[in-house]
This record gives structure tokens, sequence and C-alpha cells, in this order.
């Protein structure tokens, strides 16, 4: 039985009225409120129904998107999303999605052009970060994973490949990791997930804009080698998820020259601005990193998902993860040919054409465009923070180095409550979305602008609503005595 429309033409005009439906609600982004809370009718909708049986037509399950589904998103679209670290999306990016999709190709490997588009990618990302010709890189779902990759890869070069048969238990040589006490939560669960376990990490001090204290690296690695440890893995962050710190790379390179440790850098915030001429140079060492891991669906507004992970020495990525298995032979002819298949650089087999998006994305709007879009957030948040100092209910907690911007509503009492409230109206009032993180003691609003879309008019609406519902809450107590302290 073929699942195939019975009636093209019908089906024809369904995709066609499907396609509007999206490109409407890119075009009119702006007038939809950018999030809303799901009423309970639209939850309940989801629980009561059971799996369906019997067949629908197109058109009503169409419908039951628009209803349920659609006005009921995260709002990462929208120009007044800077929550959490969240690329765009863009039109071209969602149409090859839907190409893709219609390809259904697997990636995993054989002898197809979908690989051949993503090897283009890979020989381009090469370039853009000065890894040599034999360095691998592969599609990943997320920035999260391509961590996982590199600590794995790394595990090899510190114990031999003969871990994936032995274990770590049977290597017998306690392996430690070091990073700034910044560093992304995915690298401890990276530890986790190797097992290595989280507690091999040390968690080194950072300065006052968030950056590894190299000196204090050295001492620890010192101290660990001293009590028999194996330094295996330092960690480099270009663009700290709580305020956008670019860690000295040339300097950990040198360390990790020196000590001969494996170098990764977590790129999820920032690997792209080398496609920005005027923020490039603050990755200077990004090129000796040994693994490096990003997504190009955060700055790179690439739809989700789409992570990315590069490693300089190609052939020990491989040897971390080929597995011979009979039914996966790779031949010299016929499909089954085109080695070395993308499996054998990961844990997955099946793959989504991830790369057709990024592909897309890079051709459709250029490189140049993309480096703009991203030196443009930066901009708006120096345009931020500064409109922060010339406001005296507000208060800035980080220099904005990148274009993560960290502030509060001043208040004598309760600060944290009054800005996680404030938060939360801002969320519901559908006009801008920031995030919270903490900053030492306090709880930050935190602006990340990632987004192609935002304005300065959106930087504005954030600070008007934050004034108005930090007033509001505290019904004017800040003015009194917030500024007082
Ligand atoms: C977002 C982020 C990650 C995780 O990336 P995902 O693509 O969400 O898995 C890792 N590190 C940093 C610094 C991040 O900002």
């Amino acid at each position: 039985m073929s699942l195939d429309p019975p009636d093209w033409p019908a089906f024809r005009q369904q995709a066609h009225g499907m396609l509007d439906d999206m490109l409407n609600y890119l075009e009119q982004i702006r007038e939809r409120p950018l999030w809303r809370p799901m009423p309970d009718g639209v939850r309940d909708a989801f629980t009561d129904q059971t799996l369906p049986s019997a067949a629908s037509d197109v058109a009503t399950v169409r419908d039951e998107f628009l209803r349920v589904i659609r006005p009921f998103s995260t709002g990462n679209p929208h120009p007044g999303f800077m929550g959490w670290v969240h690329g765009g999306g863009t039109p071209a990016g969602m149409l090859a999605e839907m190409l893709a999709g219609g390809m259904n190709a697997n990636l995993g490997g054989r002898d197809h052009a979908p690989i051949a588009v993503e090897r283009q990618i890979v020989a381009w990302m090469r370039r853009l970060f000065g890894f040599p010709c034999n360095a691998s890189c592969l599609f990943v779902t997320g920035t999260s994973m391509a961590n996982l990759i590199g600590v794995l890869v790394a595990r090899s070069a510190a114990l031999g490949t003969e871990v994936r048969s032995v274990g770590i238990a049977g290597c017998g040589r306690p392996l430690t990791a070091y990073a700034s006490e910044a560093v992304h939560n995915s690298l401890p669960r990276a530890l986790e997930i190797a097992g290595i376990g989280r507690d091999a990490l040390r968690l080194v001090r950072a300065d006052q804009l968030h950056r590894i204290d190299t000196i204090a690296l050295g001492h620890v690695i010192a101290e660990d080698r001293r009590r028999g440890f194996t330094p295996f893995l330092v960690v480099g962050t270009a663009g700290t998820v709580d305020i956008g710190a670019i860690d000295p790379l040339a300097d950990l390179a040198d360390i990790c020259a020196r000590e001969r440790i494996w170098f990764h850098v977590d790129g999820a915030c920032a690997a792209l601005a080398m496609l920005a001429a005027d923020l490039a140079p603050r990755l200077a060492g990004i090129e000796r990193a040994d693994s490096l891991a990003f997504d190009f669906h955060k700055w790179g507004q690439v739809p989700y998902d789409a992570g990315f992970v590069l490693v300089r020495d190609g052939e020990l990525h491989r040897a971390t993860f080929a597995s011979p298995a009979a039914y996966l032979r790779a031949g010299t002819r016929g499909l089954a040919a085109g080695s070395p298949w993308p499996c054998d650089y990961g844990p997955d087999l099946s793959r989504g054409f991830r790369a057709l998006k990024t592909w897309f994305t890079l051709k459709t709007y250029g490189a140049d465009a993309l480096g703009r879009v991203i030196s443009g957030t930066c901009g708006l948040a120096r345009y931020l923070e500064s409109r922060i100092r010339q406001t005296p209910e507000l208060e800035l907690l980080a220099p904005a180095q990148l274009n993560i911007v960290c502030f509060r509503f001043r208040t004598a009492e309760d600060t944290d409550e009054v800005n996680a409230a404030i938060v939360a109206d801002l969320h519901e009032s559908g006009v801008v979305a920031p995030s919270t993180t903490r900053i030492g003691a306090n709880l930050a609003i935190r602006a990340a602008i990632v987004n192609h879309r935002t304005e300065e008019r959106d930087i504005e609406a954030l600070l008007q609503k934050t004034i108005e519902f930090g007033r509001s809450i505290t019904n004017g107590r800040s003015l009194e005595r917030g500024l007082a302290v």
C-alpha cells in the first residue's frame, strides 16, 4: 500500500498552501506575539488524543497544526527573542529543510551527492578555521554532541584506541581535564558519558572578564601530575554562555603543546565570529585546536539542528569510531562506494541531510552577510550596554564582550526575585524574551542578541518594558530606595 496521495493535484494545493502558511509566518513574525503560554484547552488537546488509527486528510492535520502548534512556539525567529543563545533561522534554510525531507537522504554513508555537499562544507570550514586538509569534520545535532566527540577523540589520544575494547578501567590511568569555571555544562556531561566522570574536570579560576586564568591552569596541571593523574584535555571556550567571554586561545594552545595535552575549543557561541572581519582576530589561536566544536544553528542562523565538529587528526577521529560490520561493507564501486563514510566519525549510523540547510544558507546569503549579521549583533549589544549605563534604574552586571549583555533592575530588596519576575513578565508580554543567569551572587537578566532580525527598536522595547515591569513589581520602591544602595 503506497502512502503517496491518491489525488496529487489536491495534495499539491495543500502543499502550496502550507508553504504560504510558513512564508506568511516569517514575513509577519514581528506582528505576532513572540510567545504565549499554551491555554489549558490546547495543552489538553495533546494529552487527550490517543494514537490515531484512522487516516485524516492532510488539510485537517494542517488545520490542527495552525491552531495548536504554530502559535505556541518558543519564538526564537521573533526579533525580540534574546533568551538563552538561539538562532533565528532563515526562509532559505526553511526551504532547504523541505528539499532535504523530499530527498529523504541518509548521510551515514554510500556514494551520493548529499555526502558531497557535506564534504564541501567540511572543506570550507577547514579553510575558515585554518585546519589542515587531513582534518575531519562531521555534522551532528549540536555543540553538546560535538563536544562529546571532541572528548572521545581526546580520550583515544591519551589512552590509545584500545580504550574502545577494554574501557577506561582497563587502561588504569586516571584522566583529568581542565576548563574555566565558566565552561558550558555540556563538557562535564561529555566527561560523564565518556566514562571519565565529571569529577575529572578541574574548574580553573577565571578572571574578571570570565577568561581562564592560565597561570592557575599551569599550577593545577602540575599538581595533578604530582598526584599521579594523567592530564589529557584542556577545553578553551570561544564565547562563554553567560557573558560571551573568549578564553586566551593562543595561550591555551601553548600550554597544551608544552604539556602534550589535547586542546579542544567549545566555539558554540563565538566560533563563527571568524566570518566577521572585525571579530575574527579575537579568535587567534583557534586554528591550533586539536578539535573544535560549534554549530550553525546559533549565530549561523541555520534552522535547528546543525552542530559541527572539526578534528585536526582525521585518522585518529576515524579510529575512535570506525567499526567494521558486514552489512555496512563499503565497496569500491556501486552505491556502496564513497569511502570513508561519515558513520565512521561519530556514534550515528543514520544521519539526516543537515548539510543542505547549511549549504543553502551559506550560498543564498553569502559568508559576508552572515559576518555582518554577527558583527551587527555585537553592535546591538554595545548599544544596549551604553543605554543601560545611562539609565539609573538599571545596573550593568558584566561588560558586553560580544553579543551578550547581563544587567538587572535596581531595587532595594529581593533583587533576584524582582528580576526573575521581570523576566517572566517580559516573556508573557510577547514583546521581548531575555533569559536569566547568575553573575557572581546576583541573578542577571541576560540578553543574548543572536537573531538577524533584531534591531535597535527591539533593544528599546527591552529597556522600556524592563523598567515598566520593574516599577510595577516594586511599586516604585526602586526609585526611592534602590538608587541609594
Ligand atoms: C549552546 C552552547 C552549547 C551547547 O550547544 P547545543 O548546540 O545546544 O548542543 C555548548 N557550549 C556553549 C558555550 C553554548 O553556548
